[in-house]
């Protein structure tokens, strides 16, 4: 026996928009989130007068979802809305057009930064975040290509050569149109003008940033390794939870984030931090071909070193720096008779160097070395590295659509936006929480004295 399949059938009842898509889905769960957003800024924005447009949130739901299944284009909602019924069910069975949906992101990039922010407070005001922050960072191909990515020289060059070429063009078009005008200017010379304004542009910029190259295509990319040992024109995205409106306890990050600056400051805010130096790793694991600096032992009081051979390495010499305190030399006289000689340096005596902020470095490999200090500095495993997997392996962000640090940085706010409403929907799962309920509270100011009104000053307060 087979089922009935009728595909001429009538409803007897009318459609309810909300059976478009099933209890539990995560369109349902951003909706509900970007339905409480303030979005204030972006409303005011509109006219009262002409034809009514389409209001903002359908929008903004629509692209949200987009990036939370990993589409980014403006086209593939458009088509979306006619077939995918989660997108029927978030655009309110609308069907704005792709240039709708473009310079609908474009208009308002500004306050859908801000509205990370506010999904930020959501979180907070859940109880989802502590007071410990990880810090990370991942390189993500600009959208450019490698090619396009010039030194001074081959930019004046190209210059040259276009210059060149409009000249032939030129001389050529007198040729056949003599004084007379041609009705419009020839599609190659429009192409070579542009091309010609753009790596000007580029130049200037190499010269004013002292940059050895610069991207045509996209200006503000930097060419970077990345994992694979590939170059490419990419940006370096840093996340952290910076709009927390609240000091952090405890910070954790990688060698990447190490400098005596950043330990004077956190020491300074008396934040508890965990950052290892660069060379921390390896010299733990023992991979340094000669005796490494930590063998040797500072005498404060008589300010030289002890080495492992007993021997005292006095001070020597300091060495001048711009911007950065006088470098203490320490120069050992007894290497020449030492029978561990080989195994610390090839050089005819050892030099040791001191920074005298190192103690602060000495401090956090202590630090790092206990039990405690190894077992929070691993949670940066389970808490800020699976963020960039997700991003990267399950919504194919390995490529940024947007060119310029302005409209990246705002794409990439975007990506962790929907990485925060998917971290809600599965909160709420898991924890059996009502959502609705308790964005209410929070945006109502039931939830520990918030109110809507106090949400977004704090936020814009936070901004970075
Ligand atoms: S080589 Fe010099 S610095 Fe190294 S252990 Fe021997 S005496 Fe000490």
């Amino acid at each position: 026996m087979l089922r009935k399949c009728d595909q001429k059938q009538q409803f007897l009842l009318p459609l309810n928009l909300e059976d478009f898509v099933p209890e539990n889905h995560i369109a349902r769960v951003l909706n509900d989130i970007v339905d409480v957003v303030d979005i204030t800024v972006i409303e005011s924005t509109y006219s009262k007068e002409g034809c009514p447009a389409y209001h903002p949130k359908p929008l903004l739901k629509i692209l949200l979802y987009g990036y939370l299944i990993g589409i980014r284009s403006s086209r593939k909602p458009q088509q979306m809305t006619q077939t995918d019924t989660a997108f029927m069910y978030l655009a309110a069975m609308q069907k704005p057009d792709f240039h709708t949906i473009c310079r609908f992101r474009s208009t308002h990039l500004g306050p859908i930064k801000e509205i990370f922010s506010q999904v930020v407070t959501f979180c907070k005001e859940m109880d989802m975040i502590g007071s410990s922050i990880s810090i990370d960072g991942t390189k993500v191909k600009a959208n450019a290509s490698s090619r396009q990515s010039k030194s001074s020289d081959a930019l004046e060059k190209e210059i040259d050569k276009i210059l060149k070429e409009s000249i032939e063009t030129d001389k050529h078009e007198d040729e056949i149109y003599g004084d007379s005008t041609p009705y419009h200017i020839p599609e190659e010379l429009v192409d070579r003008k542009k091309r010609l304004e753009k790596i000007k542009a580029a130049k200037k910029k190499l010269d004013e940033e002292k940059l050895k190259k610069i991207n045509i295509t996209d200006n503000d990319a930097r060419i970077m390794k990345h994992k694979d040992g590939s170059k490419k024109p990419s940006y370096n995205c840093q996340v952290a939870k910076h709009t927390l409106g609240y000091k952090p306890t405890i910070v954790l990050a990688d060698a990447g984030y190490f400098s005596y600056g950043n330990l004077e400051f956190l020491q300074e805010e008396g934040i508890d931090a965990y950052i290892p130096d660069n060379f921390y790793k390896a010299e733990k694991e023992g991979k340094t071909r000669k005796f490494r600096k930590s063998l040797f032992t500072y005498d404060e009081e008589k300010d030289c070193y002890y080495c492992p051979a007993a021997f005292e390495i006095p001070f020597t010499r300091i060495q001048k720096r711009k911007g950065e305190p006088d470098l203490r030399f320490y120069v050992c006289s007894y290497c020449s008779q030492c029978v561990l000689k080989n195994a610390c340096t090839m050089s005819e005596k050892r030099t040791i160097t001191r920074d005298p902020r190192e103690h602060l470095m000495e401090n956090m490999r202590a630090k790092l070395n206990t039990e405690k200090g190894t077992e929070k500095y691993q949670k940066r495993m389970s808490t800020v590295e699976p963020v960039f997997g997700q991003i990267k392996q399950d919504r194919g962000f390995r490529e940024f659509l947007l060119r310029g640090k302005r409209k990246t940085g705002i794409e990439f706010v975007m990506m962790c936006t929907v990485h925060n409403i998917k971290k809600m929907a599965d909160f709420i799962k898991r924890e059996g929480k009502n959502l609705k309920g308790m964005l209410k509270m929070i945006v109502g100011g039931g939830s520990k004295g918030w109110s809507k009104g106090g949400i977004r000053a704090r936020i814009t307060n936070t901004l970075c």
